[in-house]
């Protein structure tokens, strides 16, 4: 649909499904949901060049924001930089632990550490 061709009937159309799509998302992405993102009305967008929908959140983190595909909407809820925070907090929380030594092992080299440190 070009706007040579486009008629009033079809752009007010369009405008409506416009607005109808973003209700549909704020109802199953928005507050009182379980990803609780904060959409901004009327910034559903289609990016032709991407070939999606996008709408503008705030970052649940620090408020700024955001533009969102709405195919991401499930799993981006924070600006780049909250984001980041987020990945790196996740991956400390997740480091592991080497069980792989016998633990026997384990204690006389903890009690040697701490009979090290004490003098
Ligand atoms: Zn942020």
């Amino acid at each position: 649909m070009t706007t040579e061709t486009a008629t009033i009937e079809q752009l007010e159309a369009a405008i409506k499904a416009h607005e109808k799509r973003e209700e549909d998302l704020i109802a199953k992405y928005g507050p009182g949901t379980k990803y609780n993102r904060t959409i901004k009305k009327g910034s559903l967008d289609w990016d032709a060049e991407a070939k999606k929908f996008h709408v503008t959140i705030e970052c649940e983190d620090c408020g700024t924001p955001v533009k969102v595909y709405t195919s991401d909407l499930f799993q981006k809820g924070k600006c780049e930089e909250h984001a980041k925070e987020a990945r790196a907090a996740r991956r400390k929380g997740k480091a592991k632990v080497n069980d792989n030594i016998s633990l026997t092992e384990a204690k006389a080299q903890l009690a040697a550490l701490k009979a090290k440190l004490e003098g």
